[in-house]
């Protein structure tokens, strides 16, 4: 490698923005190329609790905590529980002061880490197909038939990763788990009932029985709401339905959530978006591959797993810093290879534990998480987390 290597990074989520932005706080380039034809092509979805000892952490790193403090939500950390006749199980209600895992939209989220990158750093509608080593380096290959050299190129191209086949033969596998999102604008005007029955924060229903939902408060007056079934992959497909076929979707949610309480139907019939398929994919939690020159991956590229520990965002967070401050201050093989252990031995029971929350998940309602004991343990990591580096 040159001594300014031509960084390239698959993915503008929040892994790869940030590891730019972190990169870029080091006064090193890197080019970020995003199959989105812009930053707002797509709706980047729900809303995030960004943890203390994780995305946090990495937001400071990368100047930004100011900036998301003053968007992020502290009150919609609040979560109650209830089962599918909407009696309470459980609520947890955050102390005023609380600031272990305040929530921000996606959409924020994005915006904020794509603003803090110079102009030009982000390339939409470069949707890579391949990555090929050529002559000591690579060779990204894009949808239109361009194409672009790098020297390093970082894998933050999410589940479907076209970076992750240089390292890994590992493909993410189908969870047993499908949601369907659904959205409620401006819903103290629109979805009055919506709106008492979700609060503030998130609600968690369930059956028992293979059924869930989980519903949230997004900003602007918005909830969304993921309706989650123990069900096959291509559930559409084997009812046979149209996944666009809006009616049809309504009339087979109507059923499939037959047993629930009354109060529950607006969320399956009255969204104001598209009903959004989202199977659930995951790798093998503790995933590694042998060390390669010139390449690696973060956040979901490297370990997707069910995003029951809300821990997917963060770990991609903490991930794009810690290797953009690693290329930054060590020779960059070292600086891949530290990252990569750090990162693997961080996200392996993290991915371990979301897989064991998913065999619960919509299972017996008996396993109700204790969040302040969760939040202080955030903080107790942070500090220890600062205080091992410093
Ligand atoms: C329903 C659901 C709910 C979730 N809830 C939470 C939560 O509450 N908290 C939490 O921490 N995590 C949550 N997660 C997980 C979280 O969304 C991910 O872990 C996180 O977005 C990973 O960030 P990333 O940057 O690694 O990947 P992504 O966010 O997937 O970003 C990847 C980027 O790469 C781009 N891309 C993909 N393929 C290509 C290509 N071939 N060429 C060019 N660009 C490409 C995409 O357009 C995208 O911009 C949830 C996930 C799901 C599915």
């Amino acid at each position: 490698m040159n001594t300014t290597p031509r960084i390239a990074i698959v993915g503008a989520g929040p892994a790869g923005l940030m590891c730019a932005r972190v990169l870029h706080n080091h006064d090193i380039p890197a080019t970020v190329y995003d199959a989105d034809t812009s930053l707002t092509s797509r709706d980047a979805g729900g809303s995030l609790d960004l943890h203390a000892d994780t995305g946090q952490i990495a937001l400071a790193d990368a100047g930004l905590l100011e900036a998301f403090t003053a968007v992020a939500r502290y009150e919609d950390q609040a979560k109650r529980r209830v089962d599918q006749h909407g009696t309470e199980l459980a609520a947890f209600v955050p102390d005023a002061d609380d600031d272990a895992a305040p929530e921000i939209d996606r959409g924020q989220l994005r915006r904020l880490l794509a603003g803090s990158v110079p102009a030009g750093t982000v390339h939409f509608g470069h949707r890579v197909v391949g990555v090929d080593a050529v002559d000591g380096g690579y060779r990204l290959r894009f949808a239109d038939g361009g194409h672009a050299a790098a020297d390093l190129v970082i894998g933050a191209d999410g589940t479907w990763s076209r970076v992750r086949p240089l390292v890994s033969d590992a493909a993410p596998a189908y969870t047993g788990v499908s949601f369907v999102e659904v959205r409620f604008d401006d819903v103290e005007a629109r979805h009055p009932e919506i709106a008492a029955l979700v609060g503030t924060g998130h609600l968690f229903a369930n059956d028992g029985a293979g059924r869930a939902i989980v519903a949230q408060r997004n900003s602007g007056g918005q909830i969304r709401c993921y309706l989650s079934m123990r069900i096959e992959a291509d559930w559409p497909r084997r009812a046979g339905l149209d996944p666009s076929d809006a009616a049809a979707i309504r009339r087979y949610l109507l059923d499939a959530y037959g047993g629930w309480g009354a109060r529950f139907r607006p969320l399956l019939t009255d969204t104001d978006g598209r009903y959004l398929h989202r199977p659930i994919h995951a790798l093998p939690a503790g995933l590694t591959w042998p060390h390669r020159p010139g390449v690696t991956l973060v956040g979901d590229a490297a370990h997707v797993m069910p995003p029951l520990g809300g821990w997917g965002a963060n770990l991609a967070l903490l991930d794009a810093a810690e290797l953009a401050t690693a290329i930054a201050t060590q020779p960059a093989d070292a600086a891949l290879a530290g990252y990569e252990k750090r990162m693997w031995a961080r996200s392996a029971p993290l991915a371990a534990a979301a897989n064991e929350g998913l065999t619960r998940f919509a299972g017996a309602a008996d396993h109700i998480p204790d969040h302040r004991a969760e939040h202080q343990r955030y903080q107790r990591d942070a500090a220890a987390y600062r205080a091992a580096r410093a």
